[in-house]
């Protein structure tokens, strides 16, 4: 169970997340539409401190904090409990497929490299990459190394998995690949908070939408309640733009 409550970031003297509350069931899918520039990122890295939020309360599993009272262990706790999917992968480019998936486990996590490359093998497969384990990101293709990307966090056993665009950065033939892992992982019940533009996974695969705009979650529901029925003239003209 993931709680976010009255969650306030600024840039200098622009408030870009302006008292976001959100929770979150464990076994939930949560996709959050919205404009460029409205902070659907801010949200995500604030979550685990890539971004240092203003005010607000955060829950993740049994953390529990104040996040302008966060201490290092509290940033560390936060960060072990949600894994980060990036636009741009950021992925090791000299380290191998199966290193980048150990990576976090054995820096993290302190396990003991065999035994953290053995969980990675086991993620290889089960993201259809088993034969590239010794592969380096540059010899991929653009979905193979989001899939990595997706594999490194389903390493962390995190409590939630944050999506930050996961496939914008793709050539069109590789989105399906990628949407496709991550519609195993959604029906896994894998938590999972997406920023996404793809409306076709938003519709078929979230629990729920959350429509931001300027800093502040303006409608949320069922993909087709928010999409079929939207309630905020917001909502219905970001929506005419993109469907
Ligand atoms: P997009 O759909 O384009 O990715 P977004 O909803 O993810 O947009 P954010 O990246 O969260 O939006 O940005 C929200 C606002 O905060 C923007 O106005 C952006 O310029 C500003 N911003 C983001 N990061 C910083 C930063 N490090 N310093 C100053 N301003 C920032
Ligand atoms: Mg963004």
């Amino acid at each position: 169970m993931i709680q976010v409550a009255n969650l306030v970031k600024r840039f200098g003297d622009t408030t870009v997340l302006d008292g976001i509350d959100l929770a979150i069931d464990q076994g939930e899918i949560i996709v959050v539409i919205g404009p460029s520039g409205t902070g659907k990122s801010t949200l995500l890295r604030c979550l685990n401190f890539l971004e240092r939020p203003d005010a607000g309360q955060l829950t993740i599993g049994d953390l529990d904090v104040d996040v302008t009272r966060a201490s290092r262990a509290d940033i560390l706790a936060a960060r072990r409990r949600t894994a980060f999917v990036f636009q741009n992968y950021a992925l090791f480019a000299n380290k191998t497929a199966l290193e980048n998936i150990a990576e976090g486990l054995i820096v993290v996590n302190r396990w003991p490299q065999a035994k953290a490359h053995a969980r990675a093998r086991e993620i290889l497969s089960r993201i259809g990459l088993a034969d590239k384990a010794d592969a380096y990101p540059a010899s991929l293709s653009g979905g193979q190394q989001q899939r990595v990307g997706i594999g490194r966090a389903m390493a962390a056993q995190a409590e939630v998995i944050l999506f930050d665009e996961p496939t914008s950065s793709l050539d069109p033939e590789w989105v399906e690949e990628v949407l496709a892992l991550m519609k195993q992982l959604a029906a896994e019940r894998q938590t999972m908070l997406v920023v996404t533009h793809e409306m076709g996974f938003a519709r078929d695969v979230a629990d729920r939408v959350v429509f931001m705009e300027g800093g502040r979650i303006v409608e949320q529901g069922p993909p087709s309640q928010l999409f079929n029925a939207p309630r905020d003239p917001r909502t219905r003209d970001f929506l005419r733009k993109v469907l």
